[in-house]
């Protein structure tokens, strides 16, 4: 009798039990999150420059969990990366971009790519799926690498590189100037966009190191035929730098943060 009560008591308590906060339980959630179709894309809008027109819109992945509520990629994409989890949930993302996106008039779409992702042999067909069941022009995906999936084997990489280009996509590398990329490597990838990391945009109109970074990122990616997206825009003053020194589009909180479709 009393084990069963203390069995009962136990059953009980855990339903009473605060939300999962361990890395674990998150990452048991996360197992049955696409499943239970708790996970969501927002959308952060890409302006050029120039005029402020908007170009494009960057797909950030958010998982609504029913009691810890909207939780950030930063604190679930790594579980889902180190669990593999993150294969089926960036094909989902991939083709849920797509499929919304073809509904747009024009804008592109802009989707994050992970390493695991990248380095699985279908990513391609993957992404040509995607494609084809979304009815998306070609041109109007761009997908974002960062420099050390391009790095790790950048054979390979450029190979896979111009594979995904004659499908006529385009290709940005994401956070740039925060990895080890070679200047040499850069030249050979068909690359598109180069997206300078927030983290130098920061205080780029207080004339410090970053504006030197930044204007020298900027000349380097014209010269080697690409464009320039400034992120983390948060001032005028930081918008207004962009646009003096030719950076071809910017995204930040000052001109739009990520939304719900
Ligand atoms: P990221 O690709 O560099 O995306 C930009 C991040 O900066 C986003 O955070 C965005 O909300 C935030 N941000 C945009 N403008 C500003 C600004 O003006 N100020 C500041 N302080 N932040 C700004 P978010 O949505 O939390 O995403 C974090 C990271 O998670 C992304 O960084 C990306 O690396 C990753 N991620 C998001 N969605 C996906 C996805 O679908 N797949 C993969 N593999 N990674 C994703
Ligand atoms: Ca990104
Ligand atoms: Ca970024
Ligand atoms: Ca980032």
């Amino acid at each position: 009798e009393a084990k069963r009560d203390r069995l009962e008591f136990a059953v009980f308590r855990d339903a009473l039990e605060p939300a999962p906060s361990s890395t674990l339980t998150l990452e048991a959630a996360l197992h049955g999150a696409l499943a239970r179709q708790e996970l969501e894309l927002h959308y952060q809008p890409l302006f050029r420059t120039s005029d402020r027109v908007m170009i494009a819109k960057e797909a950030l992945l958010r998982w609504r969990h029913p009691e810890l509520g909207l939780i950030s990629p930063a604190q679930f994409i790594p579980l889902a990366e180190e669990s593999g989890l993150i294969v089926a949930i960036g094909t989902w993302v991939l083709q849920q971009a797509c499929r919304q996106a073809a509904t747009w008039p024009g804008v592109r779409v802009a989707v994050n790519i992970s390493a695991r992702q990248f380095s699985r042999p279908d990513f391609l067909a993957v992404v040509e799926r995607a494609l084809a069941c979304s009815g998306l022009e070609p041109a109007r995906l761009e997908i974002e690498l960062t420099e050390s999936m391009l790095m790790r084997s950048p054979d390979a990489a450029a190979e896979l590189l111009r594979s995904l280009k004659a499908l006529g996509i385009r290709i940005a590398i994401d956070d740039f100037g925060t990895g080890y990329s070679s200047l040499a490597y850069l030249k050979r990838f068909p690359l598109d966009t180069l997206k300078v990391d927030q983290s130098f945009v920061r205080d780029i109109a207080q004339a410090s190191q970053d504006t030197a970074i930044v204007t020298t990122i900027i000349h380097m990616a014209h010269a080697l035929g690409l464009e320039v997206t400034g992120e983390g825009v948060e001032t005028e003053e930081q918008w207004a730098f962009l646009r003096d020194h030719a950076c071809d589009s910017v995204q930040g909180y000052l001109l739009g943060r990520p939304a719900p479709e």
